[in-house]
């Protein structure tokens, strides 16, 4: 079967650079991931391995150029034997995995040429009020940044990178093992191409310094603990020029005395007496944007649970605003008069003297532990 043409399948001109073949193989690959052509994956698989074939010629110096010498013939020794025939589902994942890898900066070295930046994390703690609202936080990163003397280039002021004299400027060198030639990045340049005699002083050659930059994160409102906020591009400066890695700001929310979250929720407890419990008030509480009155209806049990709509949290991801949930404490008081001691026991013997039952929960849980001990002893 004859195969097409490698310039015509990434659709450059003979005389494309590096960079058009490989923003066209770039979209390309994602034109037939196998993902978005479920309907014909068979189809999609072979389109891709083609695809990927030429990439892996027209993107090699070396092979490019026998390419454009000889054709197919040229490179043909060269390409592995996987993809002929029995292409299985799993080295195509595998080979997808590199390739995406490699062309979309998945991380790690990319094969000849500089270093992209790290990815860095930075904890930020907020206060409950910051997170529920939102806040514009000043971030201190101490990080390796593009240095300005040379320009990110690593070569000093006045003069650049030249082409790398071991392998000119491919990045790779063969080297002859009897009758075998292997091709490997090239130790000099370190599959960079270039070569700098000349390093920049400030950054050694290197192209980035360490400093600590300041930056602006805008927090949106409603973001809680283990929320992650991306700065793309504010991580890592990359070697020479390469890609900076990215930001990620990790959201830590402080402890509050007064309100614990509950994802949208948020919760409080508030103390109230045994008067008001008793005879219903209304109690002012706190809320996030002030206090409102909440009314505690006549015979109130100690722990009921009121809820106060719309008081929660905007979720950062949407959805309805939360509600502000009060737990009610009754308290006993404490350091009593005799005064006031001897009109307890007068309501004491009031409440438990007459017909009426005072209690809701005694009766029920007296007969509970009655049944406890009767099930233990007989
Ligand atoms: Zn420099
Ligand atoms: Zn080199």
């Amino acid at each position: 079967m004859a195969k097409e043409d490698y310039y015509k399948l990434l659709g450059v001109e003979r005389n494309a650079s590096d960079a058009e073949i490989k923003k066209s193989y770039r979209s390309m690959a994602m034109k037939f991931h196998p993902d978005r052509n479920k309907d014909n994956p068979e189809a999609a698989e072979v389109k891709f391995k083609q695809i990927k074939e030429a990439y892996e010629v027209l993107s090699d110096a070396q092979k490019r150029s026998a390419y454009d010498q000889f054709g197919h013939a040229g490179v043909d020794g060269s390409m592995g034997g996987g993809g002929r025939g029995g292409f299985t589902a799993e080295s195509f994942s595998d080979m997808f995995g590199d390739v995406f890898g490699d062309v979309f900066g998945g991380g790690g070295r990319q094969r000849g040429g500089p270093q992209r930046g790290s990815d860095i994390r930075y904890n930020l703690e907020l206060t409950l009020e910051e997170a529920v609202g939102g806040t514009e936080s000043k971030l201190r990163v101490p990080v390796l940044v593009a240095c300005k003397e040379c320009d990110s280039t690593g070569a000093k002021k006045g003069s650049s990178p030249v082409i790398c004299s071991t392998c000119h400027g491919h990045g790779q060198v063969r080297m002859q093992q009897g009758f075998f030639s292997v091709q490997q990045t090239c130790p000099t340049c370190r599959g960079s191409g270039k070569q700098i005699k000349d390093p920049c002083g400030v950054c050694r050659g290197e192209g980035r310094v360490q400093e600590t930059k300041t930056l602006s994160a805008k927090i949106p409102a409603g973001v809680d603990t283990g929320d992650r906020i991306r700065l793309s591009g504010e991580g890592e400066a990359g070697e020479r020029g390469a890609q900076a890695g990215d930001l990620y700001v990790q959201i830590h929310v402080k402890d509050h005395a007064i309100f614990t979250r509950d994802g949208a929720n948020l919760y409080c407890e508030v103390p109230i007496s045994f008067a008001t419990a008793s005879l219903g008030d209304e109690i002012s509480v706190p809320t996030l944007n002030g206090r409102v009155m909440l009314k505690i209806p006549a015979e109130t049990q100690t722990g009921k649970l009121f809820r106060l709509r719309g008081k929660g949290v905007k979720p950062v991801r949407g959805g309805a605003v939360g509600d502000l949930i009060c737990k009610v404490n009754i308290e006993t008081p404490v350091h009593l008069t005799k005064e006031q001691k001897a009109l307890i026991e007068q309501l004491n013997a009031s409440l438990t003297g007459g017909g009426k039952q005072h209690s809701p929960q005694e009766h029920s849980w007296t007969d509970g532990v009655k049944s406890f001990f009767d099930k233990l002893t007989g």
